[in-house]
This record gives C-alpha cells, sequence and structure tokens, in this order.
C-alpha cells in the first residue's frame, strides 16, 4: 500500500510557520502585504482569489484587493501595476489569470516588478530559474518540492518523469527536479511511448490536465506518484490526472486529489511573498 503524501497537513505545517514567522516580523515593525488584482470575474478565479486572501489573513499577511471590472483597458491595469511596483509598503503583486481576451497576458506579468512577481511567472525570474540563480519560483512546482521534502521522497539521482511542459508547471517541474539532481525526461503531446517512458520512473509527476489519464498501465512497482490535475468527474467529484485507485497499489508514496498537490500552491504563495518582504524591503 502506498504512503499518501498528504499535501493539506503538510501545507498546514508550512503556513503556522510562516504566521509564527510574520508574527516576529511584525515585532520588528515589518507588515508584508500582498496586493490581489482580479479583472473580471471568472466563478473560478474569484474562488481561488478568495482562498489566496484568505490564507493572508491566517498568516497574518495584509492584503489589498483590487477587484476591477472585465472592461477595464489594459492600459488602465498596468497603470495600476505601475503605481504598486514603485508602493514600498506593498512586497507582493498578484494578478489573477486568465486575464480577459483583449488584454495580453505576457505584457501584464512582465509590467509587474520581478522583486514583487510572488507567482514567478516573470521572465526574469524564470531565467533565474534556467540558470540556478536565486528568484521566486512558480508555487504549483515549488509547492511539490517542498511536498517531497518534507515526505522524505529522495530526489537526487532518481530518474523522474514530468508530464506536462506549462510554463506554469511542466517546464518550471522539470527544471527545479534538475536543480535537485534528479535525471528528468519531460513528456508532451507530441511524446512517443508514454506508458513505457513512465514506468521507468522513479518519480512520476503528471501535468497533463486530462482527468484520470494516467492508469496502472504508466506506474513501475514503487514509484512516487505527483498527480497536479483537478478536474470533476462525472458525479461532480474533484479528481486528479490520475486514475487513483488503480495507480496507489503499484506506487510507493502518492498524493490525492483532492488534499495533495492543490493546498501547497496557496502556501507557497505565502511563503513567496514573506521572502519578498524580507529580501527587498
Ligand atoms: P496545460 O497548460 O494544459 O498543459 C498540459 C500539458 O500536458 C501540455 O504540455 C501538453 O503537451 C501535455 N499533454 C496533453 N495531452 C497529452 C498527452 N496525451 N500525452 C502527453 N502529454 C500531454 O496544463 P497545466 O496548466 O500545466 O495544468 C495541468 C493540470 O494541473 C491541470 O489539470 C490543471 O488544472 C492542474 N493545475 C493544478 C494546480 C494546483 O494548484 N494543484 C495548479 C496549476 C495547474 P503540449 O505542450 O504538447 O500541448
Amino acid at each position: 500500500m502506498a504512503k499518501i503524501i498528504d499535501g493539506k497537513t503538510i501545507s498546514q505545517q508550512l503556513k503556522d510557520e510562516l504566521r509564527q514567522e510574520v508574527a516576529q516580523l511584525k515585532e520588528q515593525g515589518k507588515n508584508c502585504c500582498l496586493a490581489v488584482i482580479q479583472v473580471g470575474n471568472d466563478p473560478a478565479s474569484s474562488v481561488y482569489v478568495g482562498n489566496k486572501k484568505k490564507a493572508c489573513t491566517y498568516i497574518g499577511i495584509e492584503s489589498l484587493s483590487y477587484e476591477l471590472p472585465e472592461d477595464t483597458s489594459e492600459e488602465e491595469l498596468l497603470a495600476l501595476i505601475a503605481k504598486l511596483n514603485e508602493d514600498k509598503n506593498v512586497h507582493g503583486i498578484l494578478c489573477q489569470l486568465p486575464l480577459p481576451k483583449h488584454m495580453d497576458e505576457d505584457k501584464v506579468i512582465q509590467a509587474i516588478d520581478s522583486k514583487k512577481d510572488v507567482d514567478g511567472f516573470h521572465p526574469q525570474n524564470v531565467g533565474a530559474l534556467v540558470i540556478g540563480q536565486e528568484g521566486f519560483v512558480s508555487c504549483t512546482p515549488a509547492g511539490i518540492i517542498e511536498l517531497l521534502h518534507r515526505s522524505g521522497v529522495e530526489i537526487e539521482g532518481k530518474h523522474c518523469v514530468v508530464i506536462g511542459r506549462s510554463n506554469i508547471v511542466g517546464k518550471p517541474m522539470s527544471l527545479l527536479m534538475l536543480r535537485e539532481n534528479a535525471t528528468v525526461t519531460v513528456c508532451h503531446s507530441r511524446t512517443k511511448n508514454l506508458p513505457q517512458i513512465c514506468k521507468e520512473a522513479d518519480i512520476l509527476i503528471v501535468a497533463i490536465g486530462k482527468p484520470q489519464f494516467i492508469t496502472a498501465e504508466y506506474v513501475g512497482e514503487g514509484a512516487v506518484v505527483i498527480d497536479v490535475g483537478i478536474h470533476r468527474d462525472e458525479n461532480n467529484k474533484l479528481c486528479g490526472d490520475v486514475k487513483f485507485d488503480e495507480v496507489e497499489p503499484f506506487a510507493s508514496a502518492i498524493t490525492p486529489v483532492p488534499g495533495g498537490v492543490g493546498p501547497m500552491t496557496i502556501a507557497m504563495l505565502m511563503k513567496n511573498c514573506v521572502e519578498a518582504m524580507k529580501l527587498y524591503s
């Protein structure tokens, strides 16, 4: 039976550590502040933004909320970001994606000061990751590294297969595993012999974005399986990219959905925000 990697408990530990650190920083007169921008009212984005603000409150990070109407112009959004970049009391700026279609997401991401880019999406931070320099790392992959470390999973020298090459998950994930001295294979929609490659993984990280795609056929005996996917199944129940019940008997450790990778993402955002304040204010 596989060990269940409990993201809910681990993210709570991380949030409690941050809460303590933030309280100590407050005693020194340092207040951490995150600006959260949402354009339009996409229901999923509203849930994510709400959860981020809730985490801020729990940890003791001040959150400034900017809820802009759907028809906000790109210029108006860029002007707000410029103002927040200049504001010394703001340590992190988060612009919830996706943005409305009339906005250029790349341009908006690049407008955020890389020192306040707590999402880790700015090309400067992405570049720093590529060449092994310090910088903010995308929260979901950074959270997976934290999960592996805190669950005692050895990474060095292991063969890690990452399925997915998105800018937010797959690419930074593979770079982080490389940084941890894993031997990394990255798979994508044009990969041939996917089951065979996956079966050779010691650590299989699945960010394919297809509900319950990964079955027992893809998993070697004793592999550690990390499921990044979040979907609703036909019964409206949350599920991942991995068919948990089928894969779990073969794995040595596995993340569930919900309660695996998901809770780590917000915890890492909070960690980045505290880091931003410590490093740059
Ligand atoms: P994405 O942008 O859709 O990327 C999916 C990746 O999977 C692409 O690189 C794609 O290859 C690859 N792929 C698609 N079909 C494939 C196939 N049949 N065989 C092999 N590779 C295939 O998704 P994402 O943003 O990385 O997110 C992945 C999943 O994680 C989604 O379910 C998303 O909801 C979830 N997610 C969760 C969190 C969290 O906090 N837990 C955060 C972010 C995302 P190509 O590049 O060739 O198209």
